[in-house]
């Protein structure tokens, strides 16, 4: 098994209340005993922000982290009802932050504003973990590298910091469909992210990738063997201490 640093992050998407802390607190405890072991894992758990506050106060011997699942795009305070800044984010202890997710891509947010955001999160110090990834119908008329391409290019600028993106292949027609792409597609797809990344940015640092979409115990195995893959986002699963506990366990068994 792989020594690399592998992430394993959960995005509770719009789910919880006051009470979910003790989710949170079973994996901060499980990781505990993770540090132990010789394992390489980073645990990030990104809740609404309702709750991020809160969790990170109370959690003792801290070794996850929180992050947050979108922001506006503007950095200083405005009239925009119902948003919030990546500065205020980063005030109440998120650390990272979700952003470019298909759910907000399908309300009409397009690459630019996803750009925008991703430079406010990073003048905030956060860590972005940016989504990409393509439809169905991208999917069955072979436009999945064209369209990672376009999200990459139009999102991403050679000024960003690459070390604070991770960047998170997340197909739409996988997300909480139980359906998983192909293992040697995922494996070309993933090998390609990079490859552009580094092409277009002419950079020699190789970016982290994740894979998102449908992740559960049951289906863990089938990416043991994708060292390419830097981790996973795990959506539906990440909402049970148990279910993400066991995801972990399953994939270093
Ligand atoms: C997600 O929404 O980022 C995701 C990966 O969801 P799920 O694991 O539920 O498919």
């Amino acid at each position: 098994m792989t020594n690399k640093l592998k992430y394993f992050i959960g995005n509770w998407k719009m789910f919880g209340d006051l009470n979910s802390f003790k989710i949170v607190n079973t994996i901060n405890h499980f990781s505990v005993t993770l540090k132990k072991s010789k394992k390489k894992i980073k645990i990030v758990l990104c809740p609404p922000n309702t709750l991020i506050h809160s969790f990170n106060k109370k959690l003792k011997h801290k070794t996850i982290s929180l992050g947050a699942q979108n922001c506006h795009y503007q950095e200083k305070y405005g009239a925009h009802t119902g948003s919030v800044t990546a500065s205020m984010l980063k005030k109440i202890g998120a650390e990272y932050i979700i952003l470019g997710h298909s759910e907000n891509r399908s309300e009409g947010e397009a690459n630019k504003t996803i750009k925008q955001k991703i430079n406010s999160a990073l003048n905030q110090n956060l860590n972005v973990i940016f989504c990409i990834g393509e439809k169905l119908n991208e999917k069955k008329n072979k436009r999945t590298f064209s369209v990672i391409k376009k999200q990459i290019k139009d999102s991403l600028d050679k000024k960003f910091n690459i070390n604070k993106i991770i960047l998170a292949y997340e197909p739409v027609w996988s997300i909480g469909t139980n359906i998983l792409p192909k293992k040697n597609d995922l494996r070309l797809t993933i090998k390609y992210i990079k490859k552009e990344y580094m092409k277009i940015f002419k950079s020699k640092k190789i970016p982290k990738v994740l894979y998102g979409g449908s992740v559960s115990p049951n289906n863990i195995d089938l990416f043991k063997s994708l060292d390419e893959i830097d981790g996973f986002l795990i959506g539906g699963a990440s909402q049970s201490s148990k279910k993400f506990i066991d995801i972990i366990n399953n994939y270093y068994k």
